[in-house]
């Protein structure tokens, strides 16, 4: 039997993003409270209002001047800014679909991307220009729709910035709110490997995302205050003039686009951006600005535990921290608790779910360490035999509450599908809504769920997805390689899985010469994003181990992986 959320169910809503957030009846906090602001350059801040009035600008300018019909999709390619919520509801409005790119991929890496999605228009941040125009060039999207957004505007002002896009002059005819119908219109279109491949666009309607959002309320959000008025048991109460989140994970992700970005403006709680990580810089933004809330990954927590200038700063402003992407381990929780005070809970979720699923509650941070916490209201979950697919005798078999087996959930946030790619949907999805994320686990009798292995093959890098079948894709094109395998080890000293190639040399074992692996690791480090590169390293082998189909045998060389690495 599946598993019901043990939260009661709340009220969805049907209604696209724009007007979700700018016309809530009940909006708790006043229109000039100010939401976003740079962490950098204090003067560079937004209200709820300013926010609401620039993006609906925006979003008619784009109607008016370049033509953006329902279904448009608009990359964004920027580290994270204070114009980024703005350019993406003015998106939004507009009927486009958005998606969002990492700003350190690769000139081919975001080709592929813009290919993929068709995008029409580019919205870039002045510092990542070489890589746009370069790939735009590739896949053949003209200079005059590169958009530049933040505060640096293009010196030769051949590029144009999102603000001098007007919405409409005296000749043109006024533009119109897009007819959204949000359950089956996107909003969204992020790049998720998925439980296999290369990555995929991940559909996400408005009514996925909202829904999210009112699911992050009910457990989460809602326990922060825009006005110091929630008090919540077992952890410090938020000061009078209410809560302040750090926003300091990629908005291009969608943990960053829900989290930092929809739900502090839906809820009105003041959010200071931070562009780059830095361990200095975050410690000193949460000085400056008293910060009580923070979504973290768990490789930032490392820092918290181990970097020697987190002594230098007072941190006692912050009331609990939440951490995802990756599992977090007790240890580093204990450790980071001890050293600064700073208490860290779990909360887990996937591209493909909007991405929260479950969160541990606040009160429960230091009761279950290591739980994922509960279902977020509104959804169903099961668990199913280990890696079963479906065949001639029907979906896979369902375990018993308690035992441990793949997770398969069902709920709003779920996304539609991978874009223009049925095939890797139905193997994911079924017609029913059962998503299978390809992670593993199980839920204790008092309904807390827990991760304990991950089925697909994806790698996580500091919660940065590294696709191995990207890689091997790569890899296959080396002079010096036959055949190869990718697979994560995990790495104590970094807190972070990284990627390790098994490689078969052309000309077999004793073809080997010294230098080979550098020359490759060179050789692929130089096409990827940073956080795809092989810092697990290229070990030879004999053959590559597959199944009598043909079928990678993944989890043979992850074992083998870790125990090379034991032995390091
Ligand atoms: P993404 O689509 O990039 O958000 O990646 C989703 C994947 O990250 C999940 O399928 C998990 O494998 C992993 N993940 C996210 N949160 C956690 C967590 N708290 N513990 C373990 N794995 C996690």
């Amino acid at each position: 039997m599946p598993v019901s959320s043990l939260y009661p169910p709340i009220e969805l809503q049907e209604k696209d993003i724009y007007s979700f957030l700018f016309t809530r009846k009940d909006r708790p906090f006043q229109a000039n409270k100010y939401i976003y602001q740079d962490g950098d350059d204090p003067s560079r801040r937004y209200t709820h209002t300013e926010v609401a009035h620039l993006s609906l600008r925006f979003g008619q300018g784009l109607q008016s001047q370049f033509n953006i019909q329902k279904n448009d999709v608009i990359a964004l390619f920027t580290p994270n800014d204070v114009d980024y919520p703005i350019v993406a509801f003015g998106a939004l409005w507009a009927g486009a679909i958005v998606s969002p790119a990492n700003p350190g991929y690769t000139v081919s890496e975001f080709a592929y991307q813009l290919k993929d999605s068709g995008a029409k228009i580019v919205i870039a941040h002045w510092s990542a220009i070489d890589t746009v125009r370069q790939a735009c060039k590739q896949v053949g999207i003209p200079p005059s729709h590169i958009l530049i957004l933040g505060a640096q505007h293009d010196p030769s002002h051949t590029l144009a910035h999102w603000t001098t896009v007007k919405p409409v002059t005296s000749t043109q005819p006024p533009t119109t709110p897009t007819k959204i119908s949000p359950k089956e219109d996107l909003a969204f279109l992020v790049y998720s490997s998925g439980t296999t491949g290369r990555p995929k666009g991940v559909m996400l309607t408005h009514h996925n995302v909202t829904s999210n959002v009112l699911q992050i309320t009910a457990c989460e959000a809602g326990k922060l205050s825009h006005d110091g008025s929630v008090r919540t048991p077992n952890i410090p109460d938020a000061p009078p003039t209410g809560d302040k989140i750090l926003s300091c994970l990629p908005f291009f992700h969608i943990y960053g686009l829900t989290s930092l970005v929809l739900t502090p403006l839906y809820n009105g709680i003041h959010t200071i951006i931070l562009a780059k990580f830095s361990i200095e810089k975050f410690c000193s933004l949460v000085q400056e600005h008293r910060i009580t809330f923070i979504y973290i990954v768990p490789p930032m927590a490392l820092h918290l535990a181990k970097h020697p200038c987190v002594s230098d700063y007072d941190l006692s402003s912050i009331r609990i921290t939440n951490s995802g992407a990756a599992p977090l381990t007790r240890e580093l929780q204990e450790a980071v608790f001890k050293r600064c005070g700073v208490r860290i809970k779990q909360g887990y979720g996937l591209s493909e779910t909007s991405p929260t699923t479950h969160e541990q509650r606040f009160e429960d941070w230091d009761k279950k360490i290591g739980t994922i916490g509960r279902l977020q209201p509104n959804m169903q979950a099961k668990f199913c035999e280990i890696g079963a697919e479906d065949g001639p005798e029907g979906p896979p078999k369902e375990l018993k509450a308690g035992e441990i087996g793949e997770l398969y959930m069902k709920g709003p946030n779920v996304f539609r599908g991978y874009w223009r790619n049925e095939a890797a949907t139905r193997e994911c999805l079924s017609e029913d809504g059962w998503f299978r994320t390809g992670d593993v686990g199980f839920v204790d009798e008092e309904g807390d769920f827990w991760i304990t292995d991950r089925v697909k093959e994806l790698i996580k890098y500091k919660g940065f997805q590294v696709p191995p079948a990207e890689l091997e894709g790569y890899l296959i094109e080396n002079e010096l390689v036959d055949d190869v395998a990718v697979v994560g080890v995990g790495s104590e000293e970094l807190g972070t899985e990284i990627p390790r190639a098994y490689v078969m040399r052309k000309g077999g074992l004793g073809a080997v010469q010294q230098g080979d692996e550098k020359r490759i690791i060179d050789w692929m480090n130089a096409k990827v994003a940073n956080h795809k590169k092989l810092r697990g390293g290229v070990k030879f082998v004999e053959t590559v181990p597959k199944s009598a189909s043909g079928k990678l045998l993944r989890r043979l060389l992850k074992d083998q992986a870790k125990k090379e690495y034991a032995e390091i």
